[in-house]
């Protein structure tokens, strides 16, 4: 890993930024695909700054997380929320993949409270503001341990119906990746990027991810 002064982020031609709510796994994830810790805080969410990683001219972006945080107020989660938004906004030249960490188990009853507030779900309004700025999105579904293999297929299904997607989500396991980062089983998730690393003619990343 190349030496980088803290805050100095010229050269960096690619960037991939990781989302999700507080609590979803998303630190765990991105230990088991770089071998890195992210968390920095103790309490979940509490943190408001974008965590850099970086190799050579790629930057990995750990987000704040957004929505719930226990003990944290609203104001902070809309500071959150906005910081997010305004971050991907200017540095939407350069980030061309996000993954977006979703919790597969608790994601419909979640979207289902926010629906019933009448408010769009955090998860879902992150990902179609994600299309929107054409950046392209995995959407990591984690802990797919604790989703009952009768109601998996259904679960995920639904889950690709909720962001937009027609079921089967088998039809979309180039955005779609179920994944299980407690144990390490992230290979779906860490493929995509690969993909679109492969894509973009930087193999010469590969080795990173
Ligand atoms: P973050 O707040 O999104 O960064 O989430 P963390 O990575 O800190 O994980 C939050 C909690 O979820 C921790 O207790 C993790 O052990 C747990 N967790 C993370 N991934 C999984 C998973 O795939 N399955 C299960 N059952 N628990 C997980």
């Amino acid at each position: 890993m190349k030496k980088r002064k803290k805050g100095n982020l010229e050269g960096i031609n690619l960037e991939i930024v990781f989302v999700g709510r507080s609590n979803v796994g998303k630190s765990s994830f991105i230990r088991e695909l770089t071998g890195k810790k992210v968390k920095v805080g103790k309490r979940p969410g509490v943190t408001l700054k974008p965590h850099h990683i970086n190799y050579s001219d790629l930057l990995l972006t750990d987000m704040p997380g957004f929505g719930f945080m226990s003990g944290v107020k609203d104001r902070k989660k809309d500071i959150v929320h906005d910081k997010i938004v305004r971050y991907l906004e200017n540095n939407a030249k350069r980030v061309k993949v996000a993954v977006l960490v979703i919790d597969g188990p608790a994601f419909m009853e979640i979207a289902d409270r926010w629906d019933r507030r009448d408010e769009i779900p955090i998860d879902i309004e992150m990902f179609e503001f994600l299309n929107e700025l054409g950046i392209d999105t995995v959407v990591a579904v984690n802990k797919i341990d604790k989703i009952k293999s009768s109601e998996y297929n259904q679960t995920m299904d639904n889950i690709a119906e909720r962001l937009g997607m027609n079921p089967p989500w088998k039809q979309w396991t180039d955005i779609i990746a179920p994944v299980n980062a407690k144990k390490g089983d992230i290979q779906s998730a860490r493929k995509l990027i690969q993909t679109y690393l492969h894509n973009a003619k930087r193999d010469d990343l590969l080795k990173y991810i």
